[in-house]
């Protein structure tokens, strides 16, 4: 039995302390979530990781991106030791923000991805289509591609750990969601993608979220989809309030 998973994503947003104030107030978010077998996390930006994990060490906490080396000339980069060192064991790879403006490649995610597992983290990595990508009824051949090349050398041990996050490019922040049935449909197609690499047993354990301008009134139809363990959140996940509705609406 898959256990359901919310995600925060917070992009580059809060201050060090609104950050903290968050962790805070939401340890007994944690607590009444966990209570109802979901676990939640948030990813805050690189400079708020560890405060969060200070003030708040049973939330799942996440890095936006890492770099694949552990150490070396990649200025501006922050690596995976790095991450472990704040207790920080969760890592975005390939939101589409950073596939778009910082042109990370499915090649790219896939050695992070590596990199992740190797040094025993649990990466959630993103894929979704463009728009134009969407209308010109490409969505799977796009899927298909960033599945696999990003998939590409893990083992079946990886998969049962690793999150996948379908996020339709054009549903990001932009209010329009992608509806339930193309959710079902795209999480779907991604597990017997799974499947068809790593097998069964792999397919049945990786867990698969939708994103892509979720709400408290919207969660609760996407996660009762037979492949949607869960969702990724930008927007609604910024405050603790609406946090709490998207819990409270699911059960
Ligand atoms: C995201 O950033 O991954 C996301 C899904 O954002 P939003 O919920 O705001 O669309």
């Amino acid at each position: 039995m898959r256990r359901k998973l919310l995600f925060g994503n917070w992009k580059m947003n809060k201050t060090r302390e609104e950050a903290k104030a968050f962790a805070e107030e939401a340890k007994e978010l944690d607590r009444f979530a966990k209570a109802h077998n979901i676990d939640i996390g948030v990813a805050p930006t690189f400079l708020s990781l560890c405060g969060v994990r200070k003030v708040n060490p049973d939330l799942c906490v996440a890095a936006q991106n890492c770099h694949f080396e552990d150490h070396g000339a990649f200025t501006g980069e922050i690596s995976i030791p790095m991450l472990l060192d704040l207790g920080v064991t969760w890592c975005l790879i390939g939101h589409s923000e950073r596939r778009t403006y910082f042109g990370e490649t499915n090649e790219a995610c896939n050695k992070k991805l590596k990199a992740l597992f190797a040094n025993n983290m649990t990466p959630i990595y993103c894929v979704g289509e463009t728009l134009a990508e969407f209308e010109a009824n490409k969505t799977k051949d796009v899927i298909k591609e960033q599945v696999l090349v990003g998939l590409e050398g893990l083992t079946k041990e990886n998969v049962k750990k690793l999150v996948i996050a379908y996020e339709p490019v054009w549903s990001i922040g932009t209010g329009k969601n992608a509806s339930t049935t193309i959710a079902e449909d795209i999480c779907g197609y991604i597990r017997e993608l799974v499947k068809g690499v790593f097998g069964e047993e792999a397919s049945e354990e990786v867990r698969i979220l939708y994103g892509g301008s979720v709400k408290p009134e919207n969660v609760k139809a996407y996660l009762g989809e037979k492949d949607v363990d869960g969702a990724l959140v930008g927007g609604a996940s910024l405050k603790v309030e609406s946090f709490r509705q998207l819990i409270e609406n699911i059960l």
